[in-house]
């Protein structure tokens, strides 16, 4: 497989599933694990969990990290490659997908600090390249897009522009100087980052937050062949999975639940269509925000990796099943 080269769409994405622990939370409510792995590609419900309508529920991916597995290996096995392909020109996403309380942020958290940390090993060990590191990051909440390294800025516009794709107009970049740098940059869009209460998790959001970083390089001598590279590397962390429904969603919160469900349904029809494989078919790119501004790093030959985080617990097997569900489409 090269990269730029014939890959099927399908091989572009990478599908895996992440287990967090049974909280404290959970413990104390005597909460069960309902979750088996198998092995490293195979879960199931174990007998206990089974409702009268479900006789074997087993699902297999490429890969099934379980409670106990470490980030690092997460984001080794998970994330790595499809991040490094950015700094081969190659635009790439990496997504957090899962109910509320699942993991999402955490994983996103810790495969942004591996994949930065990686980001500048290369750097450093690619001397004979000059590198440009720049920073952008935004949340969509509601359907509004807000500036998330600009924090006072009001509601973004999307623009289309004829070689860039999609823009969100106004939005703020900057050029990371170094490691020290970029790190604190994403600890303030971090700390921006819309907090909504919800029944499920008080800590938990109901926007979808990008960070981008922007990778350009080319060779600093012997310009006879300048080999320039540019790609976006993509870390979304999305808003819960579960339905509004489910959170006692009333009012403002209904409304918020209805739009996270807009861009969360744009974004599962898309990825589904890509991993049918074929050519044919309408992809959706343009009934939401969050599509929009992803449409040149999903896709085409941009490579996306997704990990579905779940609960183990009893008490959550119904969005687990619906998460898995999603990752099985994906896939
Ligand atoms: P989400 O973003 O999906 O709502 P969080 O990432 O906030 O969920 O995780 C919910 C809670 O579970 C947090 O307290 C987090 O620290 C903890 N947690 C999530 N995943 C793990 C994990 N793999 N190992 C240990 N703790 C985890
Ligand atoms: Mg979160």
């Amino acid at each position: 497989s090269t990269p730029g080269g014939s890959r099927g769409r399908k091989e572009n994405i990478l599908v895996t599933v992440r287990l967090r622990p049974l909280s404290k939370k959970e413990q104390s409510l005597k909460d069960q694990v309902a979750w088996e792995c198998i092995d490293d590609n195979t879960i199931v419900l174990k007998p206990l969990s089974h409702d009268r309508s479900s006789s074997s529920v087993q699902y297999t991916f490429d890969k099934i990290f379980g409670p106990t597995c470490p980030s690092e290996v997460v984001y080794e096995e998970g994330a790595k490659e499809v991040s490094m392909s950015a700094l081969r020109g190659i635009n790439a996403t990496i997504f957090a997908y899962g109910q509320t309380s699942s993991g999402k942020t955490y994983t996103m958290r810790a495969i942004t600090e591996s994949a930065v940390n990686d980001i500048y090993k290369h750097i450093e060990n690619n001397s004979d390249r000059e590198f440009i590191i720049k920073i952008s990051a935004l949340e969509i909440y509601n359907e509004v897009v807000r500036d998330l390294l600009k924090p006072d800025s009001g509601p973004l516009r999307l623009l289309d522009d004829p070689e860039k794709g999609t823009i969100v107009e106004k939005l703020e970049e900057e050029t990371a100087r170094n490691i020290e740098h970029l790190r604190q940059l994403i600890g303030i869009c971090e700390a921006q980052r819309q907090v909504g209460e919800t029944s499920l998790n008080d800590a938990s959001s109901r926007s979808h937050q990008i960070i981008r970083l922007t990778i350009e390089s080319s060779l600093r001598e012997n310009s006879s062949c300048v080999k320039s590279y540019v790609a976006n590397l993509n870390f979304v962390d999305l808003a819960g999975s579960e339905r509004a429904s489910q959170t006692n969603a009333e009012g403002t919160r209904l409304k918020e639940g209805c739009h996270i469900n807009l861009s969360l349904l744009t974004l599962t029809t898309v990825i589904r269509k890509l991993s049918d494989g074929k050519k044919s078919g309408h992809v959706p790119y343009r009934q939401s925000k969050l599509t929009r501004i992803l449409q040149l790093s999903l896709g085409g030959n941009a490579r996306t990796a997704i990990i579905c985080t779940m609960s183990p617990a009893l008490s959550h097997v119904e969005q687990s099943r619906i998460t898995l569900s999603f990752a099985s489409c994906a896939k």
